[in-house]
């Protein structure tokens, strides 16, 4: 008790100390002052020497005080620092939506809020923010941050436990001096980046698809100038390959069109009924030539009555083309398909109209059905080739059925044949009618 109370009195004493130290010179340019006008006899000694104790009093009272109130201010070169789990700081990280950190200007953790801990479980109030968070760059912009007392960002990439992209920014709190306070806050960029990874997978993706049939179409004309210019078997069947790719080149340049359209519209929600069993039958009578050449027998189950649903014509018509013609393209031939028309109740306990086209084809293994409705997915790439394919369709598929507030479900056993149905929201009686 007593010796800390004794450092606490040397203390004050060496504070009183520094600050008369701090105002010597004007005490001394006080003593020189008042000597010369005693000198220059304008002054009695005895005025002058009062003069300057007079001085000297007020600048030790001022000392005093300026001790009293500066303490936790700037002192004997010893600056202070933001303390641990100030509440006030504490409660304004806890209302931030970003991981936050607050650090003082010893980069010790002053408080942070619970998403910060979520991303870096390490970080502990009161300890170095290097020994929880061991991510140079960040270390580094803390550091260039305390020493230019200016906002630094900084990118860094964390491989555990899963990959993901954050940006910090730290910022040197001006107003808190002179506390030395630093806010540390993140951003999650992994969605973003995620995003510019797949717009330029889709882009490379695309170029290579178009780039196949016209470099096919080129060594064909290449042939037909050349060796096989008068070859007139070899011209008939180029030219119809020609046609096949160049019909594949359109379709694919329609289904890239019409995804970005898509898109475009996927926050309006159609409000328009459209009758499901016209649309099924309009797209049976459409593809009766294909199932015809490829000697699939296509048999219609639907309610005698109409089906509205709220819908964009077009595009439903669209669905239920490239579903049906998969099923004419990857079911066996010889077998038949089949597509249904029933209502039932979603998940959601709202009624739903679910049209399921069923095949008796090879079928899809498991692993693929997951990913069958990403960009380009194929399960076989040269089979879909072969086809016409794009790799586009049911990405096409999903992307009207979500904009309708639908859904699909693949089911399938290997050998057994697959089952894509639609599921669609039925419409309100009060929906207007197309
Ligand atoms: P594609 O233009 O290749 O047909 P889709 O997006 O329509 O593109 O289909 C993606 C892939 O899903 C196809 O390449 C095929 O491998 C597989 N697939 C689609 N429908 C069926 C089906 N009925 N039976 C078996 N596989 C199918």
């Amino acid at each position: 008790m007593t010796a800390s109370h004794d450092s606490g009195k040397s203390t004050r004493w060496d504070d009183w100390r520094n600050r008369l130290r701090r105002a010597r010179l004007v005490l001394a340019a006080t003593a020189i002052l008042f000597a010369g006008l005693w000198l220059a006899g304008m002054l009695g000694a005895v005025p002058a020497l009062v003069a300057v104790a007079c001085v000297v009093a007020v600048a030790a009272v001022l000392a005093a005080s300026g001790g009293e109130d500066g303490r936790g201010a700037v002192s004997s070169g010893q600056l202070p620092v933001a303390r641990v789990g100030e509440p006030l700081i504490e409660a304004v990280l806890a209302g931030l939506p970003d991981p936050v950190v607050a650090l003082n200007r010893n980069g010790d953790v002053v408080a942070l809020n619970a998403r910060a801990s979520a991303i870096a479980p390490a970080l502990r109030r009161g300890e170095p923010v290097s020994l929880g968070m061991r991510v140079p760059e960040v270390l580094d912009a803390m550091r260039r941050a305390r020493a230019s007392g200016t906002t630094q960002r900084v990118e860094f990439f964390e491989r555990v436990p899963v990959d993901r992209w954050y940006e910090a920014i730290v910022t040197p709190i001006a107003a808190a001096e002179p506390s030395g306070l630093v806010l540390m806050a993140f951003h999650d960029l992994t969605p973003l980046r995620r995003v510019e990874e797949m717009r330029a997978d889709f882009v490379a993706n695309a170029s290579h698809e178009l780039r196949t049939p016209l470099a096919s179409l080129s060594g064909f004309i290449e042939t037909l100038q050349g060796p096989a210019r008068d070859d007139a078997a070899a011209r008939e069947r180029f030219l119809k390959i020609m046609q096949a790719q160049a019909t594949r080149m359109a379709r694919l340049i329609d289904d890239l069109l019409s995804l970005s359209r898509i898109e475009l519209n996927a926050h309006l929600r159609p409000e328009k009924q459209v009758d499901l069993v016209a649309i099924i039958r309009q797209v049976a009578d459409g593809l009766q030539t294909l199932a015809r050449d490829r000697g699939v027998d296509v048999k219609l189950a639907m309610p005698a009555s109409p089906l509205l649903v709220l819908g964009d014509r077009d595009e439903l018509i669209r669905v239920l083309e490239n579903l049906v013609e998969n099923a004419l393209k990857y079911g066996a031939s010889g077998k038949g398909i089949e597509v249904s028309l029933t209502a039932g109740d979603a998940a959601n306990g709202a009624r739903e109209a679910r049209v399921a086209v069923r095949d008796y084809g090879p079928g899809i293994a498991p692993e693929h059905l997951p990913r069958l409705t990403e960009r380009f997915y194929r399960v076989d790439v040269s089979e879909s080739r072969a086809q016409g394919g794009t790799g586009l369709g049911l990405a096409l598929v999903k992307h009207i059925l979500n904009r309708h507030g639908g859904r699909l479900t693949i089911e399938s056993v290997l050998g057994q044949g697959a089952t894509f149905t639609a599921h669609l929201p039925l419409a309100l009686p009060s929906a207007p009618k197309e």
